[in-house]
This record gives structure tokens, sequence and C-alpha cells, in this order.
């Protein structure tokens, strides 16, 4: 049943929150080796359940996700609750105040079933950077589910929350969606507010949802976008209604830039997503060839800027502000080094050390600088793009999920699995990942479509079209 069906009916008392919320509790239960989940709120969840059972029955109003079980990706914080963002370092910090997205699923009645988890920090494409070990693919046990929102996807994928919320700093929502078999949605740079979400990179970093389905990922963007005055970049743009669908596809303008189907792409997710758009096509829409020559230098862009990032927002986990703290016999600064060496996992340092150099006197202008410069071309390769069609479409991955192990030694390799997902990120538009078949390996993949800034309904409206009549 859809999200969206789900709240109509424990609305109308079809069925209970409370019931819906065990089922969703067994199928988590049930999938619990998997690992998606760093923790669960059993009691509180079915206390919120019943209590909102009681209102319904009562005749109440209630909010517009009442019932709605969500899971929420462990760098999201929650007054009272441990947040871990996958790492040792923050052990045992509990978030004295609500992320703003946290408030709005509280105030739409939506029932919180746990934190799941997530590559360190999120940075990561397979979630096993995680300090509480992989999360399993249920396609495969022993595959990724990808990363860094592998927990979240899981979630969704295996019937333990309706819906759940990820954090894409460069495809850590879409790329874990296609390997999973689930929707999930990057919404554009300021569309949801970041207060609350722990920075890994801050211009790239977005709150965005998964679902089973695009109607349900849209169905929850729509209560958690909009204005904060919070978040200084959050965008003060009107969130329109979601809840849209296409006639049909006639005028439609696709663009399939040829950089997107280059070499190093698998070959049966190539012609899968093709076959899409050649019926897409067939349907009507108008098929646009694109050039998109900065694609080649997205990788190299986004890991600089990311970890420049990075290496500036993690210092403030130092051993004073929270959690961990070693070393405090030997002084200060003996005590910083202890508590980030045994703190922070080796892929978390990895890119704090590469941050800190890219950003260092002699190397900023190289590197950082350069980097920036060029993420304005790519920026304008984008507005070029969008003068030309309505959605741009690829796949989401270059291959299918990796066996667990198969990288963790290739750091550059699994880099390279971001190949398109971390230009939407660094242009700041919106990209959605949908289902686009399952490859002969017997694992899922994904196609993706990009659309301009604020363009969410039209990845929605693409979405639903495919859904319902491909
Ligand atoms: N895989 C990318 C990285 O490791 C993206 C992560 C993300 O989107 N949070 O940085």
């Amino acid at each position: 049943m859809s999200a969206r069906k789900t709240v109509e009916h424990i609305k109308n008392r079809e069925i209970s929150a409370t019931d819906h919320l065990k089922t969703c509790l067994k199928n988590l239960e049930q999938t619990k080796h998997l690992n998606a989940f760093i923790r669960v709120f059993e009691e509180k969840a079915l206390d919120q359940a019943a209590n909102l059972d009681r209102r319904i029955q009562k005749g109440e109003a209630t909010g517009p996700l009442a019932g709605l079980v969500v899971a929420v990706k462990d760098n999201i914080n929650i007054a009272g609750e441990l947040t871990s963002c996958g790492s040792k370092i923050l052990n045992p910090f509990k978030s004295p105040y609500n992320a703003t997205v946290i408030d709005k699923l509280e105030s739409a009645d939506a029932i919180i079933v746990g934190k799941t988890n997530l590559d360190e920090f999120a940075m990561g494409s397979s979630n096993e950077s995680s300090a509480f070990g992989p999360v399993k693919n249920p396609h495969n046990e022993n595959r990724v589910p990808g990363g860094s929102s592998g927990g979240s996807a899981v979630a969704v994928a295996t019937g333990s929350a309706d819906v759940a919320l990820g954090s894409d700093t460069g495809g850590s929502i879409r790329q874990p969606a296609a390997l999973t078999a689930t929707v999930g949605i990057k919404p554009s740079y300021g569309r949801v507010s970041r207060y609350g979400l722990v920075a890994y990179a801050s211009s790239l970093d977005q709150i965005g949802t998964f679902g089973k389905k695009t109607d349900d990922a849209a169905f929850l963007l729509q209560q958690i976008a909009g204005y904060d005055n919070l978040d200084s970049t959050s965008a003060d743009i009107a969130v329109p209604d979601y809840n849209v669908s296409l006639e049909n596809v006639k005028g439609l303008k696709i663009g399939v830039p040829k950089e997107y189907f280059a070499k190093g792409l698998d070959n049966e997710i190539k012609s899968g997503v093709l076959s899409i758009v050649e019926k897409l096509k067939t349907d009507g829409a108008e098929i646009t060839e694109l050039e998109m020559s900065s694609t080649e230098y997205a990788i190299a862009m986004y890991y600089i800027i990311a970890t420049a990032e990075a290496s500036s927002n993690l210092a403030r986990f130092d051993g004073v502000r929270y959690g961990l703290r070693k070393g405090d016999e030997d002084g200060l600064i003996e005590m910083y080094g202890q508590t980030r060496s045994e703190g922070f996992g080796d892929e978390v340092r990895r890119r704090i050390i590469l941050g800190t150099y890219v950003l260092s006197a002699g190397y900023y202008d190289a590197y950082y600088k350069k980097a920036q410069q060029v993420r304005r071309i790519l920026k304008n390769d984008f507005d070029k793009a969008f003068s030309a069609c309505d959605v741009i479409v690829s796949p989401t991955t270059p291959a299918t999920a990796f066996k667990i192990g198969e990288m963790v030694d290739d750091p550059l390799a699994m880099y390279l699995s971001d190949i398109y997902t971390v230009s939407a990120n660094l242009a700041g538009i919106c990209g959605i990942s949908l289902p686009a078949g399952i490859h002969s390996d017997g694992l899922p993949f994904g196609i993706q479509f990009q659309a301009k800034a604020f363009n969410e309904s039209i990845l929605f409206k693409l979405g639903n079209y495919i859904e319902n009549n491909l």
C-alpha cells in the first residue's frame, strides 16, 4: 500500500496505527541481521501509535502523516536521543534539540521507528565505514546496499519502515536507492532545512527521502520541504503540491548526455536505461543528445570540495564538545590527537587529511580554488542543458552492488562509483533514482533523472508516469 493510502486508512480507522507499526516492527525483527538500524525506538513508537489511535477514535484532528512509519538516518538529530553518525567519536552524545525535519515529522504525527546505519559521517558509498558494522543488501546478503544512507534504503526495501530520511552529499540517497530497488530523491540545495543534520560538506549536503514508489518519496518530501530561518541556506521558495502525475509525456524534452553512457558503464545497465528512454520516446517524449564535457572532472572536483569542507566541519569533534575524550592526562594537544585517532575510522581520517592538504597554503590555489572554478563551469553546463531539455537521464550507478569487502582497500575505485551522482550536488539541482530493472547477476539497478533547481515536481511526475505506464 502506498504511504498516502496507509495514512488514509489509518485516519479512516480501517487499520490502526498500532497494528501498522507492529507489521513494520515484525519486518524489522525478521531482517535484523541486515544491520540497517543502529537504534530502534520500539516502546516509544508503540506509545505514540497507541496515543494516535486514541486521538483518531475520539475524532480529533491528526497530522498529514498520521501513523506513517519513518526511519531516520543517524546523522539527523532527535532531541533526547543519541546521534552517532556511524562513528565512535560522538558516543554518548545525545542531541539537546530536534532537527527541523524531525519537528516537522512530529507535528505531522509520523511515527519514528528508529535511527538507521550509515557510513561514518556519511562518507562512503557502501555503508562499510560505519563503526556499527556494514549493512547487507536484502537482494544478496554478500553485497553492499550502497551508501552512505544504506540503512535507510534497506529499512524501506524490507518494509521495516514505510519511508525514510537520508542525506545526500554526492549520491548517498540515489545510489543506495538504485542498489536496493527503492526510490530516492535528492532535493535541490536549499529545498529542505539542514538545521540539525550533522554537516559533512555544507555546500553539498541535502536531506531527502526514500520510498518504495515515487509517490511515497514525494509524499514525505512534501512535509519536510520549505523555508526555515534556522538554516541560512534554506530557500524561501514556495513548495508546490507533489501529488502530481502526467497524462502523457508528449513534448517532454529528455536530455541524454553522451558522457553519461561512455566507457566504464556496465552494458546491461546501459541497455536497461536506454530501453526506458526508448519507451518514453515511443510515448511522445523528445530525446535530445547533450554534451556535458565537465562530467569528466566531476569526481575530482567533488572529492576536493567535499573533503575540504569536511576537514573544517569535523574540526569540532575534538574531545571537548562532544562524546569521546581520550588521553586527558597527557595535556590538551595529546588529548585532541588521541581522541581523534581513536574516535574516527580510516575513511574519515583519510578525508580530513586530504581536505586539510587541499586547503593548505601553497596548495589552496592549485586544488581548492581550481575545483571551485571548475564547479562553476559544471553549473554552466547544466544551465545550458536545461535550456534545451526538461530532464537529464543517466544510469544512477555504473554497476550493480559490489561485494562487501571488495573495495575497502581501493578507495579510488569506490569514489568512481559516484560518477553519475556527484554533479547534481555540485550544481545544486535535484535528482531522483528509480528502479530500472534487474541485472542478470540478480541485482537491481537504477535510472536517474535530474532537473533544474526547485523543479522536483517534474521528477515526481515522470517517476509516477514510468511506474504506471511502462
Ligand atoms: N559516496 C560519496 C562520498 O563518499 C557521497 C556520500 C554522500 O552523499 N554522503 O562522499
